[in-house]
Formats: C-alpha cells, sequence, structure tokens
C-alpha cells in the first residue's frame, strides 16, 4: 500500500482536477457505497460479532439501519444541498447578487472509533462523499475484525486516489497526522480529541471531533418510574454499555430512589433473563484492557444487581451499584461498559449546579412530567443534546445535530448538519456595474453628514 503521503498528493491532484465536483459522480459513488453495504452486510454483520459477540438484530438496529437512513437522506437532498444558496443583499452593496457557494474542502481525514466500528466510520464518509471531498478513513485498530472488512469494502472498489482505508495503529494514525489535510473528522476519547486538535491548530486545519465524557441520567419524583425503567435499562445495556451517548450513571430524587430500583432490577431481567451469560442478546466488552478497565469499577458503593464477569470472555454482567458519590472511582471517568452507578439529590438545583461546575456532557437525559421542572431545567443546563422521558433516541433523528459541548465535542453532523461539516460556506457578492455610488471613495471631505443623515434612519 502506498505510504500516507502518497496517498494524500493522489487524492488533492484528484480533487483539484476537479473529478468529484459534478453532483452525478458524488450521486454515482454514494449509491455505488449502497450496494457495497448491500453485499457486504452478512460479513460486516459477522466481523462485528467476532469483535463484540453483538446480537445479528442489534447490528442492524443500531448500524445498518442508521446508516441505510442516511444514505436515502443524503441521495435524495444531495442536489438541493450542494446549489448555491441566493440571499438577499446588504443595502449598502446595492445592486448586487449575493450567493453562499458549499465548496468541498478538498482531502478530508476520518478517524473513528471501536464502539460502533461500521456506523462511526460509514456515517461521516457519506457525509464527505456528498460534499465532494476525497476521504481517507482511518477505522480503529481495537476493533479489528470490522475494520478489515470495511478497508476490503472500500479499498476494493474505489480508487485511492478518491477513497482509501488505512489500518493502524497510534503510531500510524500519527503518521498520517503528519500530513495536511483540509478538514479532520474525528470521534473518540477526549483525551485523543485534544491531540488531534492540537495537531490539527499547527496547520490551522479546521475539525469536528466527537467525543465523550460522563452523560447524567436524572429522574425527578414526577417521572414516570416504569417507562424510565425500559427507556434506560435499553440505552444503557445496548452494546453493552459501549455507546458514547449511553446514560453515564443515574441522579435520582433520593425519595423515589427504592421504588425505582425495584423496577429497574425486574427490568433487567425482563430484556435479558437470570442467565444473562448464556443470552446471545447481550453483548461482551471489546477487549481484556477494557474489561480490567471496568472490572476495577465492580466495588465501588454498593452491589444492588448483577456484579459478575468473567475475564476469559470479557464479560461483565449488567450491573447496578447503589450509594455512589462523586469522589468514587467510577464517577472520575466515562464509565463506558454495562456498569450503572445511582446517585442522590434532595433537590433539581443539585443538578443544575454540578453542571454549571463542571464539564459539559454529550449527553443529557431528564425523567419528568412537570412541564414547569423540565423548561427550568432545560434553560439552565449545558450539555450536547439529550431528551426527555427518553436515552439516546436524538441521535436517530437527522433533522437535529448530533454533537458535544465544550470537552465533549466540537461541531456536529447527521443529515443536511452531516453535509455542512464538510463544506466550506463560500460567500460571494456580484457588483453590477450600472450604478457606482461614489461616497465611499476619497476624498471624504464634506461627506460625514450625508452618512450620519442615512444611518440616522436606522
Ligand atoms: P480513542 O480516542 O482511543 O480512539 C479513536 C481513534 O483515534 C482510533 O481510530 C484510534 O486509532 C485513534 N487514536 C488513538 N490514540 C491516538 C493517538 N494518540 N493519536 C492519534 N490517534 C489516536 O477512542 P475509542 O476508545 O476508540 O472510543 C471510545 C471513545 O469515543 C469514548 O470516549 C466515547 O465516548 C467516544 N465516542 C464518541 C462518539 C461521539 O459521537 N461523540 C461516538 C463514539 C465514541
Amino acid at each position: 500500500m502506498p505510504s500516507p503521503k502518497n496517498i494524500i498528493q493522489t487524492q488533492r491532484a484528484f480533487f483539484y482536477e476537479g473529478n468529484t465536483s459534478p453532483i452525478e459522480f458524488r450521486k454515482a459513488a454514494l449509491i455505488k457505497l449502497k450496494k457495497l453495504l448491500n453485499a457486504y452486510q452478512e460479513e460486516l454483520i459477522q466481523a462485528i460479532h467476532s469483535d463484540f459477540k453483538k446480537s445479528e438484530f442489534e447490528t442492524i438496529l443500531t448500524e445498518i439501519a442508521m446508516i441505510k437512513l442516511e444514505l436515502r437522506k443524503h441521495i435524495s437532498n444531495l442536489k438541493k444541498w450542494s446549489k448555491p444558496q441566493k440571499v438577499s443583499s446588504s443595502i449598502l452593496n446595492f445592486p448586487s447578487k449575493d450567493y453562499i457557494y458549499k465548496q468541498p474542502y478538498g482531502v478530508v481525514l476520518i478517524i473513528s472509533p471501536w464502539n460502533y466500528p461500521l456506523l462511526l466510520a460509514i456515517q461521516p464518509l457519506i457525509s464527505a462523499i456528498a460534499a465532494g471531498n476525497c476521504v481517507v478513513l482511518k477505522p480503529s485498530e481495537v476493533s479489528s475484525n470490522t475494520s478489515a472488512v470495511i478497508a476490503k469494502m472500500i479499498n476494493d472498489n474505489f480508487p485511492p486516489e478518491y477513497i482509501s482505508v488505512i489500518l493502524g495503529d497510534v503510531e500510524k494514525t500519527t503518521e498520517i497526522l503528519e500530513n495536511k489535510f483540509d478538514k479532520i473528522f474525528f470521534t473518540g476519547s477526549t483525551s485523543v480529541g485534544k491531540i488531534i486538535q492540537k495537531k490539527a491548530a499547527e496547520t490551522l486545519t479546521p475539525t469536528v471531533l466527537e467525543l465523550g465524557g460522563k452523560s447524567p441520567c436524572v429522574i425527578t419524583k414526577s417521572a414516570n418510574l416504569e417507562i424510565a425503567a425500559k427507556r434506560i435499562t435499553f440505552g444503557k445495556f445496548v452494546n453493552a454499555g459501549q455507546t458514547c451517548i449511553a446514560p453515564d450513571f443515574i441522579w435520582i430524587d433520593e425519595s423515589i430512589k427504592d421504588d425505582f430500583l425495584i423496577i429497574l432490577k425486574r427490568t433487567i431481567v425482563d430484556f435479558y433473563g437470570d442467565e444473562i451469560e448464556s443470552n446471545p442478546d447481550f453483548p461482551r466488552v471489546i477487549n481484556n484492557k477494557q474489561f480490567l478497565r471496568l472490572e476495577k469499577y465492580l466495588d465501588n458503593g454498593k452491589l444492588y444487581f448483577g456484579g459478575k464477569s468473567d475475564s476469559n470472555t470479557n464479560y461483565i454482567e449488567p450491573t447496578i451499584l447503589d450509594e455512589i458519590s462523586f469522589t468514587d472511582l467510577i464517577m472520575q471517568d466515562e464509565i463506558f461498559g454495562p456498569i450503572l452507578p445511582v446517585l442522590t439529590f434532595k433537590n433539581l438545583a443539585e443538578v443544575v449546579n454540578h453542571n454549571h461546575e463542571n464539564e459539559k456532557p454529550l449527553a443529557m437525559y431528564l425523567f419528568s412530567t412537570d412541564q414547569t421542572e423540565i423548561k427550568n431545567f432545560m434553560t439552565q443546563t449545558q450539555f450536547g443534546g439529550g431528551c426527555v422521558n427518553d436515552v439516546l433516541s436524538h441521535i436517530i433523528n437527522d433533522k437535529v445535530p448530533f454533537g458535544g459541548f465544550g470537552s465533549s465535542g466540537l461541531g456536529n453532523y447527521h443529515g443536511k448538519f452531516g453535509f455542512d461539516a464538510f463544506v466550506h460556506f463560500k460567500s460571494v457578492v456580484y457588483r453590477k456595474n450600472w450604478l457606482d455610488f461614489k461616497i465611499k471613495y476619497a476624498p471624504y471631505a464634506k461627506k460625514s453628514g450625508i452618512i450620519k443623515k442615512l444611518l440616522s434612519k436606522f
């Protein structure tokens, strides 16, 4: 395989020859990608199973379905989104016609994580293609089976001067980052996000950073506890908790905690049975390194449910830890696994204050039926995105942007927001020659009075 430097050079030449500019070219590439995803679907499902022991249903629901919806959206809107947008002119430029051009950046780098190894590589790729860029895609080395199939699917079917998948670890990514890109789209941890941002700053390369953090799930006295338990059980334990926007911890009004925990425990058993380890619907932790990191949390607080684990298979049972405080080890970092700590509050103001004083989460969830409480909470707290009376579901709607806030990310994507993330908005004013006001030209003597009079109308 040619070096990253070579690939990027040929991509830049391919881009400036104008190959990716025609809408028909981009559309054909998206249709080809769609066909490839169908052709490789079984192989991809198998690869994800080899990486996580994830069920076919869960893979289709959480990875493939979203990719298909995103492809359909981009294919049908590509022409409309790429068209120069005519806007009204400024009176100060009269007469003129003003446009915003959606210009592709050129050669873009996409770096993706292991937790949804197919979705998080392909979803930004769809937007980058639609926007008319050449792409270097670097999937995670951790989900090695899935990344290998992605590399085969793309590299055997697209020319490297257009789209190229480069496999590799930190060392390889560091080598790739030595090259100048026109945009970098990174999904991964906040700590690596800082490395990427620092590197990009050397050449002032624009970035989108889709990062992580601890996403609280807040439950107040007015919540519907049965519904909350079902939705939280799904959102926390899907993909064995390895979801960037999974509820990281429960933060519940102390007066309803005992009632809620009884319902939550029953719901977990309803979903996964008593023998969760042998249930094919429940995935494994990706590798032993992550397993060992998570295992250290299991003795925090008081074990309320679960707690079993097996280092040979990287199995961790869905686990609820009660009596947790912010000083416990489990509350120092994003959990990213099937362990759910429970904290309590006396007053919702404690939650709001905590939000003001700490890093802003990627997601925040509020379970409540009190409209005043909901309205105040949404006005007072800062976070990337979230839900009222649900978890995760904001990721599904492509009409809302998906991204973090502060340390949980920079920029956003999904649907048209994804397309916009991969284009530069170039503003161009077309002036007319039939009229040319002289007022702005020197000499300025005696003109101040006229301009002051004109501006007094504003
Ligand atoms: P990671 O940051 O370790 O790795 C992400 C990518 O960066 C991988 O491709 C990896 O090869 C590369 N990488 C790792 N170290 C690097 C370095 N020093 N220099 C350059 N590149 C490097 O993240 P991960 O463990 O794969 O994924 C888990 C994290 O990603 C969690 O924090 C999770 O919240 C976050 N995440 C965020 C989103 C989102 O949409 N916001 C989605 C999924 C995961």
